[in-house]
């Protein structure tokens, strides 16, 4: 097995990494504190192919690329989490859904204008009772003619404020578990929708919405994949975002981790660096042994998915160690700014904030580990 990027991945890893620098970083103080997204970025990111990256270019896309989209997701992360978690979810369930089951018109109503950064999409599952146990959704989508009516809540929905369409899991058949869910595409100025922005700890750049359907009503064409399927349908695709929110917290890692590597080298205490401590040195130390086994993780995971192969556990064992690594590294990296890194002057105190969320969308730690189990035959 090589153990190194080919040239064209790190040729794109540059390219990634000066956009997400120039063009993201310099915004992610200002947007967390304003708790606002920049969505021109979409536009930006869109037309320097950045959204296109697990797709054909038959749509606009320049895939189908595993590798590359966890280059891309990590220095978009290691530059800001928040902004990065919004172009992460155009990246993946705010599309894939589109590409895997849409129709060709759907495709190329919703999906090319999405790669070009002009539409935003989002995916709504969760609801007030429905978190972990994805197979108890508790929307309703009755059939009525030629079109459902939807009834229910969504909530926790990324980029659910600024989308222009949103894919929606609904159930179709009552007491029939994960057999009776199905996802629709409906556009979010459909009557009946109403839509409420959310505030939270991290990733404050990140916009994110309730959504409530009152009698909304969508078109029975706007099924996507098979009517009651939504749960299988949706299954095939964790497997690739759960690679990808390692790849985000290793970005993240490494943005605390140079931070702390840099301060450790700057501040003075007892007439010399902080960074010539034993006790910094062995933070640091395993700070970078860390990261560097999260990105292993995550590189390997995301070659098993290129290949076509099968790697739940691995998707699984890459998003756990990963998110839980990250903050591990931030409260660490933290440490060694001392009162410093509390203040909100500095991006530390951001970092420490934004690492938490990794550990719970995408599926839980725990449900992570329920997953691992269950791959071991346990
Ligand atoms: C910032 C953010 C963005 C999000 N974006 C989206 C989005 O775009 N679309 C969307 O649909 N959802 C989104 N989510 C929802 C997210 O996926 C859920 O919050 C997550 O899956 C956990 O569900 P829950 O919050 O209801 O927790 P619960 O499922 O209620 O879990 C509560 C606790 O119980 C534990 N637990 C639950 N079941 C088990 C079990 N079987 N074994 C052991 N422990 C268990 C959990 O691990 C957790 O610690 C987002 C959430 C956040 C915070």
């Amino acid at each position: 097995m090589d153990f190194d990027l080919s040239e064209e991945h790190k040729i794109f890893q540059n390219t990634a990494a000066q956009f997400a620098q120039k063009e993201i970083a310099p915004l992610g103080a200002e947007y967390d504190e304003k708790e606002e997204y920049p969505r021109w970025i979409f536009k930006r990111a869109g037309e320097l192919g950045f959204l296109g990256i697990p797709y054909p270019e038959k749509y606009g896309g320049t895939g189908p690329d595993t590798i590359a989209l966890c280059i891309f997701v990590e220095e978009a992360s290691r530059a800001d989490a928040g902004i990065g978690a919004g172009l992460v979810v155009q990246n993946t369930v705010g599309t894939s859904p589109l590409y895997s089951f849409g129709s060709e018109e759907i495709k190329q109503k919703y999906l090319v204008p999405a790669i070009k950064g002009d539409f935003v999409g989002c995916f709504c599952l969760t609801e007030p009772n429905v978190g972990s146990d994805v197979s108890s959704v508790e929307t309703m989508a009755k059939e009525d003619g030629d079109r459902y009516i939807l009834n229910g809540s969504k909530l926790f929905v990324s980029n659910g404020l600024m989308a222009d369409y949103a894919i929606v899991a609904a159930r179709t058949e009552k007491d029939k578990g994960h057999k009776g869910v199905t996802l629709f595409l409906m556009e979010t100025n459909s009557a009946g929708l109403t839509r409420r922005g959310l505030k939270k700890l991290g990733i404050r750049a990140q916009d994110i919405a309730e959504f409530v359907f009152e009698d909304c009503q969508v078109p029975k064409n706007s099924i996507l994949g098979e009517k009651g399927q939504g749960f299988y349908h949706l299954m095939a695709t964790v497997q690739k975002t759960r690679i990808v929110v390692g790849s985000a917290s290793v970005g993240l890692a490494r943005a605390a981790f140079e931070a702390a590597l840099r301060y450790a080298k700057e501040r003075n205490q007892f007439g010399q660096p902080i960074g010539k401590f034993q006790a910094i040195q062995f933070k640091l130390a395993d700070m970078a042994m860390e990261i560097e086994l999260a990105s292993l993780m995550t590189y390997k995971a995301a070659w098993l998915n290129d290949k076509g192969e099968k790697c739940i556990k691995e998707a699984s064992m890459a998003k756990l160690y990963a998110s839980e690594m990250v903050n591990r590294v931030a409260y660490n990296a933290l440490q060694i700014h001392g009162g410093y890194g509390y203040m909100r002057e500095y991006p530390m105190e951001r970092y420490f904030r934004d690492a938490r969320i990794m550990e719970i969308f995408e599926g839980t730690s725990e449900i992570q580990r329920v997953i691992i189990a269950r791959q071991l035959g346990l």
